[in-house]
């Protein structure tokens, strides 16, 4: 089972990927997880990628997709769920190639749907209540994302649609009803 969560940011995608994961016993590849173990690592490509993900750009394809290119090859999972890729076309069509390639198909891409509004208050709400918040967890910056999602990311949801892969889900919720409602797309699958 290979799925895709997508949705802006702040709209919980990384926690229902986790209920997911739970659930199917899929492997969680997280993009964003990834890029922040970088940086932790101190690793050359962390550095890289720290300023670009300071200011809520997005990281250069090429290594988004050499890290998700490595994942995939050296798995023993069968089954997937991305969170946070694919952000833009290019990096949905390279998902599909490889996807071919390893004789895997996609099965279903969810879009959590948040309004704007709500995102900037969760996330105002999140830098309030921790202590450890995220270097790009500042209104400014969340807006600068919000930009970068409507700008690109949102461009691979006719992409999605098109193949008829792509389910909306109202994000705007508590987590329960959230993720009963992917549990009911997801037990759909080859329904
Ligand atoms: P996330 O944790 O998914 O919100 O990602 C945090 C940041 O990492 C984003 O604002 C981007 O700067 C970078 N990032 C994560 N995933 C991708 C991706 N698929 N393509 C480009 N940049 C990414």
């Amino acid at each position: 089972m290979i799925i895709i969560l997508f949705g802006p940011p702040g709209a919980g995608k990384g926690t229902q990927a986790q209920r997911l994961v739970e659930r199917y016993r899929l492997k969680q590849i997280s993009t964003g997880d990834m890029l922040r173990d970088s940086i932790a690592n101190e690793s050359e490509l962390g550095r890289k990628a720290k300023s670009i993900m300071d200011r809520g750009e997005l990281v250069p394809d090429e290594i988004i997709l050499s890290m998700i290119r490595d994942k995939l090859e050296n798995s023993d999972y069968k089954g997937f769920i991305f969170d946070g890729f694919p952000r833009n076309l290019e990096q949905a069509e390279a998902l599909d190639e490889m996807l071919l390639q390893l004789n895997l198909s996609l099965d279903l891409v969810i879009e959590i749907v948040v309004e704007d509004q709500l995102l900037i208050s969760r996330i105002q709400n999140r830098v309030r209540e921790s202590k450890n918040a995220r270097s790009d967890d500042n209104e400014e910056v969340l807006k600068n994302r919000l930009h970068v999602y409507h700008q690109s990311t949102e461009m691979i949801k006719p992409y999605y649609l098109k193949k008829k892969k792509l389910v909306e889900i109202d994000g705007m919720r508590s987590i329960e009803k959230v993720s009963n409602d992917i549990e009911i797309q997801v037990n759909n699958i080859g329904a």
